[in-house]
């Protein structure tokens, strides 16, 4: 019945080509009403100080989330550092990016602007209209590098206000930018350990002078005239304007004064602004009929990435002015700051010399607070269904003694705030606490959860057993399962291929297989798309054991250059680096099988931001197609070198129909194993040619069925054309991923979902043997779901109603086409509530 009804919605959706209306009950929200607010005060409105000033923890410094802090009023609202993952804790935790006046970032380095790229496409898809950045002038060079993959920005206004500006100054306070320059020359091997990172700045050799010349400046510093600047971190002091005190009209009605009359208002204004009046003869003192003003605190952001600033730190003019006596007393100073710089005896000096009424706030790896809390909620969960298919994350590092301070210090938390207004206090109400327990508990209060678990054993014990020849490797481990935007249940595109190689029992045949099965356990692995956020993926999925399967990849696979495809590269590049360090392994650079557009976007950054080039070798994919043309001796070297190493018999790519250049790519194992990955891309023939008999297709299904209109105009998916792609192909079986963030936690099933389809969650782990688990998971996934997939299919089906009304007022005789035209206008408002989402982007 429910087909049926299906197929004839579906011929009238044919038919009609049109969505119909979208009927809303509500207006949507405005993001953007804070502007309009604003405009119509007008540029001569007077705030005399906010009121309420709070200071804020989005991300504690952990290597998983860097450190980032956003700081509101009533008035403004302002983030500094962008990392990766940035705006996903600011969804999960509801701080709107919408609202951002302004973004502050202390360095070039991509801890600080990781997310930088990910927030302003969501940012111009809000319509904001304007947002200045300020920090090191190399963020003009980074806004245009990343244009080479989001086009051209337009419809935002983005400024840069570089160090060397002179003061900001909005309703809320006032902000001077200090650079501060390392007393280590820039190009030189210094172990530069930024909070969160520890990133060795390498290889001097590959700094061309010739390009860059080296501009000494006053401190015999050498820098370049307007290329990167590793010895540059930009430090900002942000005094508070003064709240001026409040009138106090009873008083001034005992004291006689002429309350509600013109006479009044110069008497107030003298009072507020602390003078004192005299009224028919007598002199009235400010205090008598006004409450004392609010002085105008300070605080201040520094980062100190390694040693070699700590010294112009405390040598900084301007930061002894406000040591000791100062008109505006430092109410704060936040540190990002890892534990060898805060050790030193002459930053602790310098700490102190703010005076014991300074408080001081801590960012950096020492950090133990959870900030993903949903990804944490929903895995342990769904721990309960497959404790194999879903493992347990990486629980939270226990605390480990850090550094002593003698003046008042606090180590940062996910969400914790400082209050600057009105009263100087930390709060600590909204912090992020993990408890599993209650999460266990919630889910197994849902009505028919732990029946169907338990049914969906039984008929897992009743069943063959599995096949034991069947090998455990390899292991696809999927760390972003959504499209466009990170969000807080699915993060963007990454796919990890854990690949167990022969290498080991072939050189050493005489130990026994069980002795090598620790080393060989996920010897080699792949990395299927990166998008923003992946390595923190990897650090939740992986803890303490991150460093080592970043020791394994052998190589990234970037599918097309859609920010949430590519922009977690960078990352992954710099903590393999540091990863290999600390594993005593040689550092050799990451191949990285790209379009070759890639090259371009690095080369930029490179040049102008970071040194990264020396981390990748490209091959570029199309290189890889069949019948491709021989490449270059070097590529074809690189090529063997990436078979060699993963026991690969075959690594193709084939153009897929999504952007331009937009690849997807077919593993084939020495061992007989074939995976499949389609990037993004519309049902596409020749990805069914060369994934021919797959055993696992892991293929995009960003939209549900009934949207395939939709799903053409953004060159995706839907379910059923996934699934139909993948038994065109013959494929064993078929995954499904990069859902559209409107199914935050699951997909809707399509009627053509079968026992060779399964859905990917984020952390998912899953290998050919467990196949035939994977579909039987579906009812224990609907129960735990029931809510979310109750509210979808209440949307699905107003879709359709209106569907079937736009078909049948088609058949009527006064129905043209033409009429329908505005309704097509409307065709894709139905999105998901949350604001960020509503635009989902072309990705
Ligand atoms: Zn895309
Ligand atoms: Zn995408």
């Amino acid at each position: 019945m429910w087909a049926l009804r299906s197929l004839l919605l579906r011929a009238a959706a044919g038919r009609a080509m049109s969505q119909g209306p979208a009927r809303r009950q509500r207006p949507p929200k405005d993001p953007l009403r804070h502007l309009r607010t604003r405009e119509k005060r007008g540029p001569s409105w007077e705030p005399g100080g906010p009121n309420t000033v709070y200071l804020q923890v989005v991300a504690a410094g952990g290597r998983d989330a860097g450190a980032a802090l956003y700081v509101f009023s009533e008035y403004n609202r302002y983030l500094f550092n962008c990392g990766e993952g940035v705006q996903r804790l600011m969804q999960e935790h509801k701080l709107k990016v919408a609202r951002l006046d302004n973004i502050f970032l202390t360095r070039m380095h991509w801890c600080n602007v990781g997310g930088l790229c990910g927030m302003i496409l969501t940012l111009k898809e809000t319509g904001l209209p304007k947002c200045v950045l300020s920090g090191p002038p190399q963020l003009e060079q980074y806004l245009e590098a990343i244009k080479i993959f989001s086009g051209p920005l337009k419809g935002i206004d983005l400024a840069v206000r570089p160090h060397s500006a002179p003061e900001y100054k909005d309703e809320t306070m006032t902000v001077f930018q200090v650079p501060i320059y390392s007393e280590q020359r820039c190009g030189e091997h210094h172990p530069s350990q930024s909070p969160g990172r520890l990133s060795p700045e390498r290889s001097s050799d590959s700094r061309s002078t010739e390009n860059e010349p080296p501009l000494p400046d006053g401190n015999g510093i050498s820098r370049t005239l307007d290329g990167r600047d590793p010895s540059l971190v930009v430090a900002f002091v942000c005094k508070l304007h003064l709240k001026k005190g409040n009138f106090l009209v009873l008083k001034a009605k005992e004291l006689g004064l002429p309350v509600g009359t013109a006479a009044i208002a110069p008497i107030i204004a003298a009072v507020k602004d602390g003078k004192s009046v005299t009224y028919e003869g007598r002199e009235i003192l400010p205090e008598e009929i006004c409450t004392p003003p609010d002085p105008g605190l300070a605080f201040f952001v520094v980062e100190c990435p390694d040693e070699g600033f700590i010294q112009p730190i405390c040598e900084n003019a301007t930061f002894k002015r406000y040591q000791g006596k100062a008109d505006a007393p430092v109410a704060l100073v936040v540190h990002m700051a890892p534990e060898c710089v805060l050790m030193d005896s002459r930053y602790q000096q310098w700490m102190e010399r703010f005076g014991p009424d300074t408080q001081h706030l801590i960012l950096n790896e020492k950090s133990v607070s959870v900030h993903n809390l949903r990804s944490h909620k929903i895995q342990t969960q769904l721990n309960l269904i497959h404790p194999d298919i879903f493992p347990p994350l990486a629980g939270v590092p226990c605390k480990e003694e850090g550094a002593t301070f003698s003046v008042p210090t606090v180590r940062g938390e996910c969400l914790l705030k400082y209050q600057l207004r009105p009263r100087r206090e930390w709060q600590r109400d909204a912090i992020v606490t993990c408890n599993p327990d209650e999460f266990i508990a919630e889910a197994l209060e849902l009505p028919n959860f732990q029946e169907s678990v338990q049914e969906y054993r039984k008929t897992v014990q009743e069943g063959p057993a599995p096949a034991e020849t069947r090998s455990q490797h390899p292991e696809i481990i999927f760390l972003g399962t959504g499209s466009a935007i990170p969000m807080k249940i699915r993060n963007v595109s990454s796919t990890l291929v854990n690949i167990r190689t022969n290498r080991l029992s072939r050189q050493r045949p005489f130990l026994s297989v069980l002795s090598l099965a620790p080393l060989c356990s996920s010897d080699k692995s792949l990395l299927l798309d990166c998008g923003e956020g992946t390595f923190g993926q990897l650090c939740r999925h992986y803890g303490d054991d991150v460093d080592r399967v970043l020791g394994t990849l052998a190589a990234v696979f970037v599918s097309h250059l859609h920010a949430d495809h590519h922009t977690g590269l960078l990352n992954i590049l710099l903590q393999r680096e540091r990863a290999l360090a600390s594993l005593g392994k040689p550092f050799h650079p990451l191949l990285v099988v790209a379009p070759t557009q890639l090259r371009a976007w690095l080369q930029k950054y490179h040049n102008q931001c970071q040194q990264i080039l020396h981390h990748v070798s490209m091959i570029p994919a199309k290189c890889l197609q069949k019948g491709a043309e021989v490449c270059s001796p070097e590529v074809e070297r690189l090529i063997s070198t990436l078979l060699g190493a993963c026991d690969l018999e075959e690594f193709q790519t084939c153009l897929v129909r999504h952007c331009k250049h937009a690849f997807g790519c077919a593993l084939v194992h020495t061992s007989g194993w074939k995976v499949v990955y389609s990037g993004d891309t519309m049902p596409c023939e020749a990805l069914v040619q060369m994934g021919k008999d797959a055993t696992l297709l892991i293929h995009e299904a960003t939209l549900e069925d009934g949207l395939e209109e939709e799903a053409v105009e953004k060159t995706h998916s839907t379910t059923s054309q996934a699934i139909s792609v993948g038994m065109r192909m013959n494929a064993e079986f078929i995954m499904l991923n990069h859902f559209s963030q409107r199914y935050a936690k699951i997909p809707l099933f399509s009627p053509d979902f079968n026992d060779k389809v399964g859905i990917a969650f984020d952390h998912m782990k899953v290998c050919f043997r467990d196949f035939p688990t994977v579909p039987k998971l579906t009812a224990p996934l609907k129960a735990l779901f029931a809510g979310d997939i109750e509210e979808m299919e209440e949307r699905r089906e107003k879709r359709e109603l209106r569907l079937v009304r736009a078909a049948l007022l088609s058949r009527e005789p006064a129905g043209g086409p033409a009429d329908r035209k505005p309704q097509q206008k409307r065709a894709h408002a139905e999105e998901p509530q949350n604001p960020q989402s509503k635009k989902v982007r072309a990705n």
